[in-house]
């Protein structure tokens, strides 16, 4: 016998604040997902101050019945509650319980099949039809990316993000420009106007305060893409997005990465298009450690997925020609370089002065090694140390000793006096402390530059330094 509009509506008012029903009953159902369990199944509840609700076993979702309401619904019975209470009609009005059972499927509550990412891509085609930004959004990054059961699809996700809804927004019109350009690489005769309107798709989405969108316009400009090519403009624009983000995942050791790795990984690819396979691999292994601090759930993966396979090969590459292999780091001179000083003003210094160490201990110099060895203590926050040659690139804790070797000449005076030496940062090295009975004073290092260039400096190079050009130094 069918269920009459009473029954409905009292099963429905039953399936919420239903601890009591559901302890003292034996056999229970989900109206949601339409499975039979046992109650004792129900391990999950929905509390809050007014009301404790039983969830489903099996997709998570609270719509569970227990017999001790009187009702033990068959097959037939439980599909006409389901449809009756969850139905498209029902669902269309209550935008809430679409929200609810989406979710708990991409919270990864609900089982992976087919129907239940059907039904969660159904109920967001009826949210976007009430024209919900987050709804189109997820369509988008849906068909851009694909599903478990869903191949993705480009012009699809196209589609999603040029809804109203989300004209303003800068992370849909960034990934519409990101898709805009891959569809106009397979798209010869509409290429050129597809390219100038992903083009304007980022100009928008960076006026709207997407950094993201910076990155792509500075690859617009680097490569012409969309506009006129501009390599200076290209890399002045990397250079100022370092210099912004660069502190903050220095600071938060990584874990605010933002687009750093991103950043880095264009900086990389500049280098290496210079042969400074050096200054390549150096950027490179810290968009390494950036993305891997990227989480898989971050929006804007899909946007740098490629990104990751291909800075593994360039890695890879480089440090073969290099002839470098995966090691611990060695606390030389060129990592204290490479991790404090790097760039010809010091960026890494100017952008994050906290993260330079200004203490240092139990200096030993040994002058018939031209060595010095110092361990370095109290800098504010773990350094992040960079050992190109160890293709090392992490936030190091506790104490560092390091070791220089090639040192001409070293003072210790006492902090706030201190004395100068001729020569370069590396035969040179000045501290401040005084040796007490076990042991040095905390110290401070200063690196000391003559004004005379160094014995490396060919003539040729000092021509390129007069040359024009985007400035290296990322300050
Ligand atoms: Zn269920």
């Amino acid at each position: 016998m069918p269920l009459d509009k009473k029954t409905i509506s009292d099963i429905n008012s039953k399936l919420k604040n239903n601890e009591v029903d559901i302890v003292s009953s034996q056999e229970a159902c989900c109206v949601f997902c339409r499975s039979h369990f046992s109650a004792r199944e129900v391990s999950d509840w929905n509390t809050s101050d007014t009301e404790v609700t039983a969830l489903c076993p099996r997709c998570g979702m609270p719509a569970v019945l227990g017999d001790a309401t009187g009702y033990l619904l068959s097959h037939e019975e439980l599909r006409e509650a389901n449809l009756s209470i969850y139905g498209l009609d029902f669902m269309k009005t209550h935008p809430d319980a679409m929200y609810t059972y989406l979710e708990r499927y991409f919270g990864g509550k609900i089982s992976k099949k087919k129907g239940n990412e059907d039904l969660a891509i159904r109920y967001l085609e009826m949210l976007e039809e009430q024209e919900e930004p987050e709804a189109a959004f997820r369509l988008g990054l849906l068909y851009a990316g694909g599903a478990d059961f869903l191949k993705p699809d480009l012009h699809e996700a196209h589609k999603h993000l040029s809804r109203k809804c989300l004209w303003g927004d800068p992370g849909a019109l960034t990934h519409r420009g990101f898709i805009g350009m891959l569809l106009a690489d397979e798209d010869s005769k509409h290429e050129k106007k597809m390219r100038e309107e992903a083009f304007m798709d980022f100009c928008k989405a960076a006026a709207l305060g997407g950094t993201m969108a910076r990155i792509f316009i500075s690859d617009c400009y680097y490569h012409g893409m969309g506009v006129k090519q501009d390599t200076y403009l290209g890399m002045q624009i990397l250079y100022t997005l370092f210099a912004e983000q660069y502190p903050w995942f220095y600071a938060s050791r990584g874990s605010d990465a933002r687009d750093i790795g991103a950043i880095c990984f264009r900086i990389g690819n500049s280098y290496e298009s210079e042969g400074d396979y050096e200054g390549a691999l150096h950027f490179y292994l810290i968009a390494d450690l950036a993305f891997r601090f990227q989480k898989e759930s971050d929006p804007d993966s899909f946007l740098f997925f490629g990104e990751k396979d291909e800075l593994e090969k360039r890695l890879e590459e480089v440090a073969r020609h290099q002839g470098y292999k995966t090691a611990d780091p060695i606390f030389d001179e060129s990592t204290f370089y490479a991790s404090f000083q790097y760039g010809d003003e010091a960026p890494f210094v100017k952008a994050n002065p906290d993260g330079l160490p200004k203490h240092f201990l139990d200096a030993v110099y040994n002058e018939d090694e031209s060595t010095i060895s110092f361990t370095m203590c109290g800098s504010k926050q773990a350094p992040l140390i960079i050992d190109t040659q160890s293709l090392f690139c992490d936030f190091v804790e506790g104490p560092i000793r390091w070791t220089f070797s090639g040192v001409e000449m070293a003072k210790y005076v006492r902090a706030g006096h201190f004395d100068t030496v001729k020569g370069t940062f590396k035969d040179c090295i000045i501290l401040s402390g005084e040796k007490n009975e076990e042991r040095y004073d905390p110290m401070t290092v200063f690196f000391y530059e003559t004004d005379a260039p160094s014995e490396e400096e060919t003539e040729e190079e000092k021509e390129e330094i007069k040359k024009e050009g985007p400035k290296k130094p990322l300050a």
